[in-house]
């Protein structure tokens, strides 16, 4: 059903909504919003909400930095937290435009709507998203900040009741269903203190939306628990990081056209194509898709994270798995991002690798059926299985390389993005870490 600007009208008076949070999200993935009394509804409505983008990472130009906040009233939610008197916030995700009117090039919703535009050009439909995105929680400090001590010491799966983390856990599914998500698993990971809540495949706008929606959820309930949520990519040395797998299928009217009931693992021609090209653009997708020094301490080996450029059906040490599945459910699952990638800008980018593979049709190397990290080098070299960039540097000169996925960011976006991963790049290279000291102390 549609939203409309009434219901929404209706749903602040029903709700007692005394401010509105207008979101949208920054070149670092990054929710930001500006927040207004219910006062300001109709210039809300009406597309008349304006700030100044020059403070948000990414979006610059000090000569144009006014910018207007377009609603897409579809994405209504009523917060079930509130103010101190008890009335309650009403959230909106926004697009953000220039005071002209146009979409501003520079905000990644925009940017991923305008790839989507490219796929219906295409004649496709849809491209569905599922992402399962982990994280850790850790107990909050007498200060407030966080610490590194885990509320439990469960692992995957196990049925612990009693402890902070599992009643945490069950507080954030209850609070994501009463703001419409629907939650289709939740379970504790492998790493002390590590969490996974996964909610159900949707359009790939409305799953980047939702991702955003989903991290404040988080991180919210998690501080009414005395918990501190991090979505980091490796927040412990020596344990598992935090994934975000992302499950992608492409539609055509309501048909799933990476499903073929006679193809190998039901994978139709299409679908080996996409994947083709999803892993022909790898290396530079990993930079888009594991944006932070830390994602690279995540993708090495032992750790159910991938290393190398492959895919398999069972297999999990490659990059893309064939989950087993029927028709609606056929998809590739990426296995290589993680929670701290701008999620409108990796599906922009693993949408256009895709796209680009099915104009290209061509089939992908042959899948792997064994560990490959229990392949020899010269095995691995053999059947053409390139690993992933090892550092966020390697992961950038990668994407520097890459036309196709600067294209799918747009030129703004690439700028934006390759000026931040430098600054990130050096900032992190003059640090001196105690691993260092531990290390060279003794010279
Ligand atoms: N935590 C693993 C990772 O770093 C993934 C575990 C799983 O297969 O769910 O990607
Ligand atoms: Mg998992
Ligand atoms: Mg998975």
């Amino acid at each position: 059903k549609t939203i409309t600007a009434e219901d929404i009208k209706k749903s602040v008076k029903d709700n007692d909504v005394r401010f509105l949070r207008l979101a949208f999200t920054d070149i670092n993935g990054t929710s930001k919003a500006v927040e207004v009394p219910t006062s300001q509804l109709d210039k809300v409505l009406t597309n008349d909400i304006r700030f100044d983008g020059s403070s948000i990472d990414g979006f610059v130009r000090l000569e144009e930095s006014d910018m207007v906040l377009y609603p897409d009233f579809s994405t209504w939610a009523v917060l079930p937290w509130g103010d101190e008197k008890g009335g309650k916030i009403g959230r909106l995700v926004c697009s953000v435009h220039k005071t002209n009117g146009e979409p501003f090039e520079g905000d990644p919703r925009n940017n991923l709507k305008r790839v989507l535009k490219e796929m219906n050009e295409m004649g496709f439909t849809d491209f569905d998203i599922g992402f399962e995105a982990e994280f850790h929680l850790f107990k909050l400090g007498e200060d407030g900040n966080w610490t590194t001590e885990v509320p439990d010491h469960a692992s995957y799966f196990d049925m612990t009741s009693d402890d902070e983390g599992a009643r945490c856990r069950r507080d954030i599914v209850e609070t994501l269903e009463s703001i419409g998500f629907e939650v289709e698993a939740a379970h504790h990971e492998v790493g002390d203190g590590q969490q996974e809540i996964d909610f159900r495949f949707d359009d790939a706008l409305t799953t980047a939306d939702r991702v955003q929606t989903f991290k404040m959820v988080v991180r919210e309930v998690a501080r009414k628990h005395g918990l501190y949520a991090t979505f980091m990519a490796k927040p412990v040395e020596g344990q598992a990081g935090n994934g975000m797998h992302t499950n992608m299928s492409l539609f055509k009217d309501g048909k799933n056209v990476f499903y073929d009931k006679d193809g190998e693992f039901h994978l139709s021609d299409t679908a080996l194509y996409f994947l083709n090209g999803i892993l022909e653009h790898a290396r530079a997708i990993t930079a888009v898709g594991n944006p932070t020094v830390n994602s690279y301490k995540r993708l090495i080996p032992g750790f159910e994270a991938p290393v190398y450029i492959s895919w398999a059906s069972k297999n999990r040490s490659p990059l893309v798995r064939i989950p087993d599945a029927e028709e609606i459910n056929t998809r590739l699952e990426m296995r290589s991002a993680d929670p701290t990638a701008n999620p409108y800008l990796l599906l922009a980018a693993c949408l256009s690798a895709g796209l680009n593979g099915i104009k290209e049709a061509k089939k992908p190397m042959a899948p792997i059926t064994s560990n490959v990290f229990e392949m020899s080098e010269e095995e691995r070299a053999e059947r053409g299985i390139k690993p992933l960039p090892s550092t966020l540097h390697n992961a950038v000169k990668a994407f520097k390389a890459d036309p196709l996925i600067q294209a799918a960011l747009g030129e703004h976006l690439t700028q934006s993005f390759i000026d931040s991963k430098n600054l990130e790049w050096s900032k992190y290279n003059q640090s001196v870490s105690d691993w260092e000291r531990d290390r060279y102390m003794g010279y």
